[in-house]
């Protein structure tokens, strides 16, 4: 929801940044407020994930040149899990399993980490096995789940609702969630949508990658953005998502440039 009190949570200018020597993201502008949800849309390989990625601090990717501020401050001062304490959350598109690790523990240990950074109570193993529980509920999860090592032959839905517990636990300032809906069937959807939904208040925001319009009618947006070749080439209301869905990419992507064209001859 856009709110006349929000204030900005990500602010991010003119960010570049390169994959093995190779530019991916060019210059992107992208900011975010309290209570808002955006999605970020467009093709395979235009840096969506790149993007998301950037944000959590992959050590794979270069930020070569462009600034992001989270609540005004420098990100890339911090150090991934300083990111992440400081409540920014990345949902991976492709989360990893974690053989050996027992998501229970792992759950909590991340928990405690931030509960402690914001000066809160940390929770002994029995009091967070009935607070995981309630959020489990939440996300129609089986318990079972708890005492199995993390994502380790989860199915790819199960590994989504992972991600999403984390998210509920952890309670992000910002939530970045990359192709959440991938992989997930109409019912296991519509429950995580629900979860999602549940987390969203006045003072988070939540980012939403997709290329597929079907989440956006279960979260709806507030903003929709489409991204080309590394940058966001339109923004636009949560209408903009079914109009792509009918209409393609191609339109935007002539509109930019054309608006670009324009530019340069009045420049020139
Ligand atoms: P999206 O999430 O929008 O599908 P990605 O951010 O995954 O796009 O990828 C953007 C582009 O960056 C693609 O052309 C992809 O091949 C390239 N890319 C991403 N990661 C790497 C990598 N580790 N090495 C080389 N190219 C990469
Ligand atoms: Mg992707």
């Amino acid at each position: 929801m856009i709110y006349q009190d929000s204030k900005i949570l990500l602010e991010v200018r003119g960010l570049c940044a390169s994959v093995n020597g190779i530019d991916i993201l060019k210059d992107l502008d992208f900011t975010v407020r309290s209570g808002e949800i955006h999605a970020i849309m467009g093709q395979n390989g235009s840096g969506k994930s790149t993007f998301a990625k950037v944000l959590a601090g992959h050590p794979a990717y270069e930020v070569t040149n462009g600034t992001v501020l989270f609540e005004g401050q420098n990100l890339f001062e911090l150090k991934p899990e300083e990111r992440a304490r400081a409540g920014f959350f990345l949902a991976f598109q492709y989360p990893i399993e974690v053989p050996g690790v027992g998501n229970s523990q792992f759950l909590r240990l991340t928990y405690n980490t931030v509960q402690k950074q914001r000066g809160k109570d940390e929770l002994d193993p029995l009091e967070f096995d009935d607070f995981v529980r309630e959020k489990m509920k939440l996300l129609e999860m089986s318990p079972d789940f708890l005492d199995r090592s993390v994502n380790a032959g989860f199915s790819g839905g199960e590994k989504k609702r992972n991600e999403i517990l984390q998210m509920a636990l952890l309670a992000p300032l910002v939530a970045v969630l990359d192709e959440t809906d991938s992989g997930l069937d109409i019912d296991a959807l519509r429950i995580v949508a629900h979860g999602v939904n549940q987390l969203s208040t006045k003072d988070n925001a939540i980012v939403m990658v997709t290329h597929y319009q079907r989440l956006l009618n279960y979260i709806v947006p507030d903003y929709v953005h489409v991204m080309e070749a590394g940058r966001i080439i339109k923004t636009g209301a949560k209408e903009l998502a079914l109009e792509l869905e009918s209409r393609g990419y191609d339109w935007v992507s002539a509109e930019y440039k054309g608006a670009a064209k324009a530019a340069r001859s009045v420049s020139a």
